[in-house]
C-alpha cells in the first residue's frame, strides 16, 4: 500500500524523520521564523535551560500567526522568563512519579494500567509539560531494559492496558515502536494499547505506510490519545491522518491541558471541541496544569475552568465536552473537578 493524498504523503518515514531531527533549537531562530525582535517577548536569555531546551519543528512552526508576540502555538514552546520565577508548591515531580517507577521505563500507580515510556525524545517541548524534569536518562531504553519492562508487565496479570507515553512514543522509527508495540500485543493478559502523543498533530505524516500496516497487524484493542490544545494546531493533513487511523481501527480521544494565554477562553475550547470532531477525535480530558516548576505562569484557577465547562456544556453535546480534571499525587485515579451543577451560578 502506498498512500498518498493531496496535501498528506504517508509514503516515506524519511520525510517526518528530517523535519524531526531539523527542529528549530534557539529562541532567536523561532522569532527569525516568526517576524519578531526579541524585544517583542518576555525572552529568556543565556539561561540555563537544562534537559529541556527550546526545540519546535519546522511543520509547527509553519501554523504561528507571523508577527503576532501573542500566538497560543508560540507560547507553548517559548521560554519565557516567567520560567525562572519560582513558585510555592511548583516542584520538579509534581505527581511523584519517580516512587511508581517500578522497572525501567514503566511507571505503575493506576491499579490496572501501567505507563511506559519508552523514549525520552519529543519532537517538541511543551513548556508547561510536567514530565520535562523527569529523569529520562535512567530510563533510557536498551534491549536489556525493554525485556526488563515487558517481563514485568507479562508478570502482573492484573494489567489490562499499558498506556505509552512521553517523551513522545512516535518519536520512535517505526521498527523501534513495533518492538516495543509487539512485545504488549503478545502479552495474553493486555486488552488495550494506548499511545500518549503529540507528534501526530504536529507532523501527520507520522501515519505512515508502515505505522498504519503494523497497528492494523495487532490484535489489541488501540487507542491513541493526541495532546492538541488549540484549534490552530488542527490542519487539513491532520484530518487525514486521523481518518487513516480510524480505518486502521484505531479510537481517537484528545487530551487538552488548561493554559492560560493559550485556551483560557470558552470560545478558543468550543472552536477545538469542533474541530476534533472534524478528525473524528473525541474530546476527553480537559486538564488542570500540573503544578510543575518552571511553569506556573500557565496556571489558571479552578474557578475560571469551572466556568468555561460550564458554558461548553450549554453550547455543545455532551460528547464535544471533555471531562475536567485534574492528577494529585498519590491518588491512584484521575480526579473528575466538581463542576458545582446542582448549586446556584
Ligand atoms: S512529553 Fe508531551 S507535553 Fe511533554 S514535551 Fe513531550 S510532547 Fe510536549
Amino acid at each position: 500500500m502506498n498512500m498518498k493524498l493531496p496535501g498528506l504523503d504517508i509514503s516515506n518515514e524519511s520525510d517526518w524523520r528530517t523535519d524531526f531531527a531539523q527542529g528549530i533549537r534557539s529562541a532567536e531562530d523561532l522569532l527569525k521564523h516568526v517576524n519578531l525582535a526579541p524585544e517583542d517577548v518576555d525572552l529568556v536569555e543565556g539561561a540555563d535551560l537544562g534537559a529541556f531546551p527550546l526545540r519546535v519543528p519546522q511543520s509547527y512552526v509553519a501554523k504561528i500567526e507571523k508577527g503576532n508576540p501573542r500566538d497560543p502555538l508560540l507560547l507553548q514552546v517559548l521560554p519565557l522568563k516567567q520560567e525562572f520565577q519560582s513558585q510555592p508548591g511548583y516542584v520538579k515531580d509534581p505527581l511523584h512519579e519517580e516512587e511508581y517507577n517500578t522497572a525501567p521505563g514503566v511507571i505503575h500507580k493506576y491499579q490496572n494500567r501501567a505507563l511506559f515510556v519508552a523514549t525520552q525524545a519529543c519532537a517538541i517541548h511543551c513548556r508547561y509539560c510536567f514530565r520535562r524534569h523527569f529523569p529520562y536518562s535512567d530510563n533510557a531504553m536498551t534491549a536489556d531494559k525493554l525485556k526488563a519492562a515487558l517481563d514485568y508487565i507479562a508478570s502482573r496479570q492484573e494489567l489490562d492496558e499499558v498506556i505509552l507515553s512521553g517523551g513522545d512514543p512516535l518519536s520512535l522509527s517505526d521498527p523501534k515502536l513495533f518492538q516495543v508495540l509487539e512485545g504488549l500485543n503478545s502479552i495474553q493478559h493486555l486488552k488495550r494499547i494506548r499511545i500518549h502523543t503529540r507528534l501526530l498533530a504536529i507532523m501527520p505524516n507520522r501515519a505512515t505506510d508502515a505505522f498504519l500496516t503494523g497497528l492494523k497487524a495487532l490484535q489489541k484493542h488501540l487507542v491513541i490519545v493526541v495532546h492538541i490544545n488549540h484549534p490552530n494546531e488542527i490542519d487539513d493533513e491532520f484530518i487525514q491522518a486521523a481518518g487513516l487511523l480510524r480505518q486502521a481501527g484505531v479510537h481517537l480521544l484528545n487530551q487538552t491541558v488548561l493554559l492560560a494565554g493559550i485556551n483560557d477562553n470558552v470560545q478558543t475550547l468550543n472552536q477545538l471541541s469542533h474541530r476534533l470532531m472534524d478528525a473524528g477525535v473525541l474530546p476527553y480530558y480537559l486538564h488542570l496544569l500540573d503544578p510543575v516548576e518552571g511553569a506556573s505562569h500557565f496556571n489558571i484557577s479552578d474557578a475560571q475552568a469551572i466556568q468555561f465547562v460550564r458554558e461548553l456544556l450549554e453550547q455543545l453535546p455532551g460528547y464535544l465536552v471533555p471531562k475536567l480534571v485534574r492528577e494529585v499525587a498519590g491518588f491512584k485515579n484521575k480526579l473528575p473537578v466538581d463542576l458545582g451543577l446542582y448549586t446556584q451560578k
